[in-house]
């Protein structure tokens, strides 16, 4: 079984919750247990705020949700036009975050690579970030 979405929205914070539950949604198909739900929604959550906070820090945004299932596979893309990052390998790091005044943990990536099966981050400085995650549904 093959699907397709595509989703497009302001970065404003409030549609963190809608992105999340759109997603949760499109993977009904692929019949997950509440537990794979919950994790995919952990993950685009995480994305979608990185997005929003980090991506568009002083303006408001564009941002892109694509997902795809292919039989019980999911990929969710995940794209902001904002600031971008300097140097991915290190924010993927546990506990690297550049908003410690904020209160953040840096924890976002970490989350994200341990509740999908994969997660690859592509950025250019002021073009913005791709975050692309795969995850495979038990059978
Ligand atoms: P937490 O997610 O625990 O609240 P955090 O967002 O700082 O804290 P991560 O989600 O792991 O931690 O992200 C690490 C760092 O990567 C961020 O502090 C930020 O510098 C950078 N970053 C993440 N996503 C983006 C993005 N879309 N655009 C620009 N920078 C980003
Ligand atoms: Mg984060």
């Amino acid at each position: 079984m093959y699907n397709k979405m595509s989703l497009n929205f302001l970065s404003l914070s409030e549609n963190e919750a809608f992105a999340r539950n759109v997603i949760a949604m499109f993977s009904l198909s692929i019949n997950p247990t509440l537990n794979e739900i919950s994790d995919v929604k952990t993950a685009v959550s995480e994305a979608v705020t990185n997005a929003i906070v980090h991506g568009y820090p002083d303006t408001v945004g564009s941002i892109d949700v694509e997902a795809e299932i292919q039989d019980d596979i999911l990929h969710i893309i995940i794209r902001d036009y904002g600031v971008g990052i300097n140097n991915v390998e290190e924010v993927l790091e546990p506990f690297y975050t550049t908003k410690p005044e904020e209160e953040r943990s840096g924890m976002g990536f970490t989350i994200m690579k341990n509740f999908m099966d994969k997660v690859t981050v592509e950025s250019k400085i002021n073009k913005g970030t791709i975050v692309k995650m795969t995850k495979t549904f038990k059978k």
